[in-house]
């Protein structure tokens, strides 16, 4: 696919257009090369919000940004919609599936996965957050966990719909369990009157002694004290042994 301008300028290929590839490719503006951004979308996500579109907070266009919008103006910049599969350095080919795609200088920006630290089982059935589709998935089935309970009568029976439990007590942990609790305290009763409010748990796990493991001593004893004001329970020196999409054993045997 011939994608390089008309000019003999030199063509970087930018594969991402999340926070790295835009740094990039804005640096590259006014230069003597050609700039083609590739990402699989056509918007650049603002990832640290994501768990408000999650939360039903914020609706995803508040945190998905056009790439073409962003790049108005800067002459020497072209997008495509193109999901990469390979890299060819021999030949100086990027594998897409809109073609193979030649460049003279490439930058690899596509970001980072969730880490499962190996566990098949968990990765299989617990439900990540790096994505919108998947912070969507995490809003409707929160919605479908409560409609479900409400169509329950005896309280045993729709405690399973009830119980959440987040794994990883880092900064997005922490603000999914704080906003989980903010619905429990402000919105369950008020939007599901037949639910009560102590019928809702929300359990934040980590294998770390405390929240927010990489950040001061200080933040973590003010989140912690937060979330176990707002009602949120925190099992903490605590590793997941398994999920098998119903029920969470922690190490030692403990579910
Ligand atoms: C929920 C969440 C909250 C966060 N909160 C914060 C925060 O508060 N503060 C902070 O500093 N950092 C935060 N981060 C981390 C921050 O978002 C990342 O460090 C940052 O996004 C990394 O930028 P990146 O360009 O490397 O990757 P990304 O932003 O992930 O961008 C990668 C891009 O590559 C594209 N891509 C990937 N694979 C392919 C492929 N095969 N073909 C084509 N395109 C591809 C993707 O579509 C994406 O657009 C958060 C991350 C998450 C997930």
């Amino acid at each position: 696919m011939d994608i390089a301008d008309k000019s003999n300028f030199p063509l970087v290929v930018v594969i991402g257009g999340g926070f790295g590839g835009l740094e990039v490719a804005k640096a590259l503006k006014d230069k003597p090369v050609n700039v083609l951004m590739l990402d699989k979308h056509n918007y650049h996500g603002f990832w640290p919000l994501l768990y408000q579109v999650a939360m039903g907070s914020l609706e995803c266009e508040s945190i998905a940004f056009s790439l073409r919008k962003k790049f108005d103006g800067q002459k020497n910049f072209r997008f495509r919609i193109a999901e990469v599969k390979g890299i060819n350095h021999a030949s100086n080919l990027v594998e897409t599936n809109i073609g193979d795609i030649a460049y003279d200088y490439l930058v690899v920006a596509t970001g980072s996965t969730t880490n499962f630290f190996g566990n098949k089982e968990i990765e299989r059935f617990a439900m990540p957050m790096k994505t919108i589709p998947e912070a969507l998935n995490i809003r409707y089935l929160i919605l479908q966990n409560l409609e479900e309970a409400v169509l329950i009568p005896s309280k045993e029976d729709r405690e399973p719909f009830l119980n959440f439990v987040l794994v990883g007590a880092g900064p997005t942990g922490v603000e999914l369990a704080g906003s989980l609790a903010e619905i429990k305290n402000h919105i369950l009763t008020k939007d599901y009157p037949e639910l009560r409010k102590e019928e809702m748990k929300v359990y934040l796990v980590d294998f770390l002694p405390r929240v927010l493991g990489p950040m001061s001593d200080e933040s973590s004893k003010a989140a912690e004290k937060f979330l176990k004001d707002m009602g949120v329970e925190l099992l903490l020196s605590t590793k997941v042994e398994s999920y098998d999409g119903e029920v969470i054993v922690f190490e030692g045997g403990k579910s």
